[in-house]
């Protein structure tokens, strides 16, 4: 991203892409829950951050007619349903192994990973460009494809939860030690540094 690029929207660092996917419903399982793909614009949005597909820089409006827009409300309701069952899958093979997810997730998400993915393409000025006749499902399928690559790999054991009260994000704890307990040092773990400092007595002014 370059200097000029507007802030991006939506929390990423999870390790994983699926692991920053289902954060966007926070504080999940909490009554304070926050749909953050609340409409098909957001999940277009998403896709711009996270996905593969060329953004216009040059100012020009963008999604319409370019890979990487416009979600619809099916995809919307995919992507969701997605996430959830993505969601259910990871928590079930950390809880018991990969076998222990439910049938339907299991389905769905095998579903959505049988679908077409971007398809990666040089244009004649070198540059990698990737395409898709269905953009938000292609990056459904890449989603649904990284949740079974990583609950069946080596990597599900440093999938952890975040320590952080009402955050329940998951991530990847690429630490040597592996001993990670926050999702992200300026959010999670930051707090609870200062929580720590304001129960001894030594918050700062
Ligand atoms: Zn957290």
């Amino acid at each position: 991203m370059t200097a000029s690029a507007p802030p991006a929207p939506f929390r990423q660092g999870a390790g994983r892409l699926c692991l920053d996917f289902i954060r966007t419903l926070r504080h999940r399982g909490t009554p304070g829950a926050v749909e953050e793909l609340d409409d098909p614009a957001a999940l277009d949005a998403w896709i711009r951050q996270f996905g593969p597909y060329d953004t216009p820089s040059d100012g020009t409006a963008r999604g319409a007619g370019r890979d990487g827009g416009r979600a619809d409300a099916a995809d919307l309701l995919a992507a969701r349903a997605l996430r959830e069952a993505i969601h259910r899958l990871v928590t079930a093979a950390l809880d018991g192994g990969p076998a222990a997810c439910d049938p339907a997730s299991r389905d769905l998400v095998n579903a959505a990973a049988a679908r077409p993915v971007p398809v990666p393409a040089l244009d004649p000025a070198g540059r990698l460009r990737h395409h898709a006749a269905e953009p938000a499902a292609a990056m459904l399928a890449v989603l649904a494809r990284d949740a079974l690559d990583l609950v069946t790999s080596a990597a599900l054991d440093r999938v952890r939860a975040c320590a952080g009260e009402r955050c329940g994000a998951l991530f990847l704890d690429t630490s040597r030690p592996g001993t990670r307990r926050w999702c992200s040092m300026n959010t999670c773990g930051n707090r609870a540094k200062k929580d720590a400092l304001h129960a001894r007595g030594h918050a700062p002014a």
